[in-house]
């Protein structure tokens, strides 16, 4: 166990959390909610503004998770809220096509090239699951590679060796996946390529898909190194199979076309979700006409979704597209640059060992010293510390993710106010994390 005081209280939160606790298992919709790995209560959020989140003992945070990566353009942006006020006055869902989905299928296609037809889903768990159904019925085959430490969503068959929640709670394995929806997936180490190779080798003409994180976040930010995507493409075009990128928490973010826009490697399909749904629950896959083709009601691969392409939720997304031109991702890159440079800078004036990594401007601090390249590397942290900088910064008012195998996001809402308050505040955290000891 890790020791960490807690010399602040959150009681409105805590009454709110033993109520949640009583009638949801452990409190939370989503387990890394629950502060499980960093300890302490989890704080309940009542709104949020800009860079700030106020939660309901009226503290003030400023926001360095972003709704875990779609608060983009920071909390109720006026532009968003409008759009969103609009389509909720014509109705919340018909059950219909409608115009919102086209115009928001279109901004996706004209952001990016490798993505020729694209169908809306409403989570990113629902993209990876259904990416890979259509791979397996496009090439008629069963086998799955996928990467240690790299999340997709909680699909059965992907929940093999994935990252944060996982690697946070150290489960094993997760019961309920059984045997037979497992079994078809290979789970090979980030960034090998060679073992890529190896396991096409072992299983000719079997493997549907390769898929991975276009660059992951789940396991802390591990980009891939040079050659890596472009080796995936290869060997799956040398196989006939199909090189799923998942561009869910990337998508948008690293770039205008998410890290294919970084990158420049095409893959067969695309998964999106989080920025793209502006706040709401909006997903999407996409990727080449010929393989998108197979999806009903065109082709034989079935897939359906009862609130696919809600008139709300895809206003939402498109206005939140259309308001991220170049001049965003400038803004997002500086922010970004400057926190990492006062996270790195206050850790370094503490002698804490540490390796701060990023994929354009998502990024995340590893408390050890060499580069993490996989999901064994990121293990090997020291993360009582991440903990100790966690709760000191929480206690001076800036909300962390609440573990150390996830990503930092940043808005365009984070102005020079909101970078000063966590200057202010990161001494003491680089301090609370040279001073802390695995107990
Ligand atoms: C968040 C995430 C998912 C799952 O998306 P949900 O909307 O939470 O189901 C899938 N893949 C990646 C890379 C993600 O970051």
């Amino acid at each position: 166990m890790v020791r960490v005081s807690y010399p602040y209280e959150a009681p409105v939160s805590q009454t709110l959390f033993d109520r949640a606790a009583a009638v949801t298992p452990g409190g939370v919709n989503s387990p890394v909610r629950a502060f499980r790995a960093v300890g302490g209560t989890p704080r309940f959020m009542v709104s949020g503004n800009g860079p700030y989140l106020t939660d309901a003992d009226g503290r003030e945070y400023v926001d360095l998770v972003c709704s875990w990566g779609p608060m983009i353009l920071g909390h109720s942006h006026p532009e968003v809220i409008a759009a969103v006020q609009d389509a909720v006055s014509r109705g919340t869902s018909f059950g219909t096509p409608g115009e919102g989905e086209v115009a928001l299928a279109e901004e996706i296609v004209a952001r990016v090239e490798p993505v020729e037809q694209v169908r809306l889903v409403s989570s990113g768990t629902e993209a990876t699951m259904s990416a890979i159904r259509l791979a397996r019925g496009f090439t008629g085959r069963a086998k799955v590679v996928k990467f240690a430490g790299c999340y997709h969503g909680h699909v059965d068959a992907l929940l093999a060796a994935a990252g944060s929640g996982l690697a946070t709670f150290a489960l094993p394995d997760t019961p309920g996946v059984t045997g037979a929806q497992a079994g078809d997936t290979i789970v090979l180490p980030y960034n090998d390529l060679d073992a890529v190779r190896e396991a096409f080798r072992a299983h000719p003409g079997e493997i549907a898909c390769v898929i991975t994180e276009a660059s992951p976040g789940n396991m802390g930010v591990v980009p891939p190194l040079p050659g890596f995507n472009q080796g995936l493409k290869d060997a799956c075009a040398a196989d006939g199979a199909l090189y799923i990128s998942d561009e869910v928490m990337t998508g948008f973010r690293t770039s205008r076309a998410g890290w294919y826009g970084v990158d420049g490697v095409a893959p067969d399909l695309m998964t999106f979700g989080k920025v793209m749904g502006g706040g709401f629950p909006a997903a999407a896959f996409g990727g080449r006409a010929d393989v998108m083709g197979h999806l009903a009601p065109v082709g034989p691969v079935y897939q359906a979704g009862t609130l696919s392409g809600n008139p709300v939720a895809t206003a939402a997304g498109l206005a939140q597209l259309r308001l991220l031109d170049d001049a965003a991702y400038t803004r997002l890159d500086a922010v970004s640059g400057q926190i990492r440079t006062l996270v790195t800078d206050a850790l370094t004036k503490e002698g804490v060992v540490h390796t701060l990594q990023n994929a354009s401007t998502m990024f995340s601090v590893f408390f050890k010293g060499e580069d993490v390249r996989n999901y064994e590397d990121a293990k090997t942290q020291e993360s009582y510390r991440f903990n100790a900088f966690f709760h000191s910064m929480l206690a001076q008012g800036v909300y962390l993710p609440p573990s150390s195998f996830e990503s930092w996001f940043v808005s365009t809402a984070h102005d020079d106010r909101a970078v000063q308050r966590i200057a202010d505040a990161v001494p003491a955290a680089a301090r609370a994390a040279a001073e802390a000891t695995a107990a």
